[in-house]
């Protein structure tokens, strides 16, 4: 699958300010850290387009990517915790409910999970809230080639990772196992975004 164009379009704080609907689009989220800039650079080959995102100002916007002219790739901000008496939950600031629950070309949500660290709740608890807004997302696991000194593989996270998914939403998303580092996963990922975009 070949990325022959990508270019940054533009910075919104709310949905309304997005580019016309005009293209389906796939939105990637995680915390931070999770490797999201190592793999917008992976999948686009361009460096250029993830700094874009971590310019000062624009990590709290809805950054557009315009791929092959033809689908938008959106980059939004990290998720927070909100404490409640249920424990943790996912927090996100208004916009980004707003984009998830009304943009009406986003196709599916990339859930960006780091698969060298066990399952962590928050990971979790937004996958559920995906689930229950009944907002399509696939998981893709990062850093699949790092292991953690004294931690488990990356195969036991990730089997972990899905069975909690599967518990808290009630059905099994579609998973893509990722690697910027060594490129794993890349084909696989452009193969489903444009799998999807058929629909
Ligand atoms: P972001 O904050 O989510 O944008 O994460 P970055 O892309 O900046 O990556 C955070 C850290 O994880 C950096 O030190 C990266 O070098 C590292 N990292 C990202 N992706 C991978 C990967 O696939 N393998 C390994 N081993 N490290 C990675």
């Amino acid at each position: 699958v070949r990325v022959k164009s990508a270019e940054f379009i533009k910075s919104s704080v709310n949905v309304a300010q997005c580019p016309p609907p005009r293209f389906p689009e796939f939105a990637v989220i995680g915390r931070s850290n999770v490797g999201k800039s190592s793999l917008i650079n992976m999948l686009t080959g361009r460096s250029s387009l993830a700094m874009v995102s971590k310019t000062p100002g624009k990590t709290r916007c809805i950054n557009h990517f315009l791929i092959n002219g033809a689908w938008y790739l959106v980059d939004l901000p990290g998720y927070g915790y909100a404490r409640t008496s249920k424990g943790n939950v996912v927090e996100w600031n208004r916009f980004t409910r707003e984009y998830f629950t009304e943009r009406e070309t986003l196709v599916t949500v990339l859930l960006l999970v780091d698969a060298s660290i066990p399952p962590m709740a928050l990971d979790i608890s937004c996958a559920a809230w995906f689930a229950e807004a009944e907002v399509p997302f696939t998981v893709v696991f990062t850093k699949l080639d790092k292991r953690k000194k004294g931690g488990p593989p990356a195969e036991e996270n990730i089997a972990a990772f899905e069975a909690q998914v599967e518990e808290a939403c009630g059905y099994a998303p579609p998973t893509i196992l990722t690697s910027s580092k060594s490129g794993k996963g890349r084909n696989e990922l452009l193969a489903h975004v444009a799998q999807l975009r058929e629909f």
